[in-house]
């Protein structure tokens, strides 16, 4: 007998009508005679809205209870979800993270899973029962409720997958599968049949927004099969597996984009053992995700420039801590520039072909748009340009990479 975890996103559940859409769709799949685990997500815009509530509340809400808050909208996900089966004549129970439990450290509003205890949840299956389990919530250690960030869902139900051993994990969402890059950005962009997991990694941390990156690790990890759908359509969506012979073929699989860094730049800086270290120490120490780091080689007098991204939501602080350290260390001047985006290629079959990143370049300057910063990875090229130019370099290289609905797919 096969089990399968289905998590449906905000939208599947933002009405009544819609959770009982869902109940019908798992109910075709318990018909069948598959277990099925749900993991919702809380109605669409409940989160925000809560989140909005504890800031009206106070300035800066207590992490601890900004958790408790948060994790009251997949509870009523769950519960109403739970009652739309029962009210089909079919028997389901609800599991909220602590009633799992899924463990997790305490960071709040950002926690990991450690271990996730199936016991219960194994029971309830045996006993005939449909499963639903609140996502984006645990529990830590010393038994307070956490969340696991923004999109966690997704993660819960990879992780959920994981710990059962499910067949598969189906993660049902308002877009028919994983796209070449936004089709809000870029009307030619197609839908994938499959993406591997190590460029769905790539995809998702720069902004393809269908699966939270945490999850995809989760189940690259595990080697959970991933099937990314839409919960209003019965087409196939797109299968996030392990990388085949076959996706060494397409040069580039995707074009992604990231609005949400900014750029941090430190002139001047003394050119000797220690300062990197030095400088980065008091972000890293604030939790703060750096991204991309440039340095120049080429010192002049002994001193040299260094820039690097954050997240535009730690700009402000990033910036005072390395104001400080920049007084510190005697560096000349520190600027920030929040209006710029990062956009990248991405694909396995980078690896085995040559003159991809010259073809980015080419096309970026034909469009006369200016790189201020370039990173690449095995499989990832992406350069860092002015935001307003956002759009048009995502579709010119699109086009270019030969990604576009209406170019035939050459074969290399
Ligand atoms: N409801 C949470 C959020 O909006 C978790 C999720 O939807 O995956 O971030
Ligand atoms: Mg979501």
């Amino acid at each position: 007998m096969s089990t399968i975890v289905q998590k449906y996103g905000g939208t599947s559940v933002a009405s009544i009508e819609k959770i009982r859409n869902v109940a019908k769709r798992v109910l075709e799949y318990h018909n069948q005679g598959i277990k099925v685990v749900v993991v919702l997500s809380a109605m669409a815009g409940q989160t925000d809205g809560l989140i909005q509530l504890a800031h009206e509340m106070t300035e800066q809400p207590d992490p601890r209870e900004l958790d408790v808050l948060m994790a009251t909208g997949e509870q009523l996900s769950v519960a109403l979800f739970t009652m739309a089966i029962k009210s089909m004549g079919y028997d389901a129970r609800s599991f909220l993270g602590f009633q799992v439990p899924i463990r997790t450290d305490d960071l709040h509003g950002r926690a990991r899973i450690h271990d996730i205890e199936t016991s219960g949840i194994l029971k309830e299956l045996d006993a005939g029962k449909i499963v639903a389990v609140a996502g984006f919530q645990g529990l830590d250690e010393k038994g307070n409720i956490t969340t696991l960030g923004r999109g966690g869902s997704d993660t819960t139900a990879v992780a959920l997958a994981a710990a059962l051993r499910a067949d598969l994990c189906e993660i049902f969402t308002d877009v028919e599968g994983v796209f070449t890059t936004d089709p809000n950005l870029c009307p030619k962009a197609r839908k994938m049949d499959f993406i591997s997991y190590d460029e769905m990694l790539e995809m998702a941390s720069m902004g393809a927004k269908v699966l939270e990156i945490r999850s995809v690790e989760f189940a690259k990890k595990y080697s959970v099969p991933l099937h990314v759908r839409s919960t209003f359509t019965n087409g196939r969506g797109t299968m996030v597996i392990a990388e085949t012979k076959d996706m060494e073929r397409v040069l580039v699989s995707g074009v992604t984009y990231n609005k949400d860094e900014a750029r941090v730049t430190i002139t001047k800086v003394p050119d000797m053992p220690g300062i990197a270290a030095k400088i980065f120490h008091p972000i890293f120490r604030s939790g703060i995700v750096v991204d991309m780091i440039v340095q120049n080689t080429s010192s002049e007098d002994g001193r040299t420039d260094l820039t690097f991204t954050v997240p535009k939501t730690e700009f402000h602080k990033t910036m005072e801590l390395v104001k400080d350290v920049a007084r510190d260390i005697g560096a000349e001047r520190v600027m920030g520039d929040e209006n710029i985006a990062k956009v990248s290629i991405v694909g396995v079959g980078m690896r085995t072909h040559a003159g991809v990143a010259q073809r980015m370049f080419q096309t970026l300057a034909g469009e006369n748009i200016n790189i201020m910063m370039i990173s690449t990875s095995e499989i990832k090229i992406s350069c860092v340009i002015e935001e307003k130019y956002t759009e048009l370099a995502v579709r010119e290289l699109h086009k270019a990479f030969g990604l576009d609905d209406d170019q035939i797919q050459e074969e290399s």
